[in-house]
């Protein structure tokens, strides 16, 4: 038995065990080979080696662990040390910004007009990227 992996026409991946090569060859030349996700009996044999495919699909996997696990930080660390101020955030971060009230670090909610206004007056602010915003605490009303 011998095992390829194989590929269709249309990017699908798959694997089929055939009983030697030349069975394989006589198979697919007979248009018996055919892709189990989309039919396509356009099918090559996948120009990757198994191992090394494993090794990208690792190495893009912990990539991708170490992504979430900076966001994760970065959300604890806005929860510990900004203030949640909700949909109030444009009003609080003027009030700041005219001295009104004491500077901190807040986060909450505005709406991309607001967020231009506050850019046109000279208020840093800056959007939270997705992932990056920690939970919204629940508000109390
Ligand atoms: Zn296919």
């Amino acid at each position: 038995m011998i095992r390829y992996d194989l590929k269709c026409d249309n990017g699908d991946e798959f694997e089929a065990w055939f009983g030697s090569i030349a069975d394989y060859d006589k198979q697919a030349e007979a248009g018996l080979v055919e892709c189990p996700h989309c039919g396509s009996k356009h099918v090559t044999k996948a120009p990757m080696a198994p191992a090394v495919q494993t090794a990208r699909k690792k190495a893009a996997r912990s990539e991708k662990a170490v992504a979430m696990a900076m966001a994760a930080k970065v959300r604890e660390h806005i929860k510990d040390n900004f203030d949640y101020v909700g949909d109030k955030f444009a009003d609080e971060a003027r009030k700041m910004h005219s001295g009104e009230s004491e500077e901190r670090a807040i986060w909450g909610e505005a709406t991309p007009e607001q967020a231009q206004e506050l850019a046109e007056e000279g208020i840093p602010a800056s959007p939270l990227p997705p992932g990056l915003a920690p939970v919204q605490p629940k508000k109390l009303n």
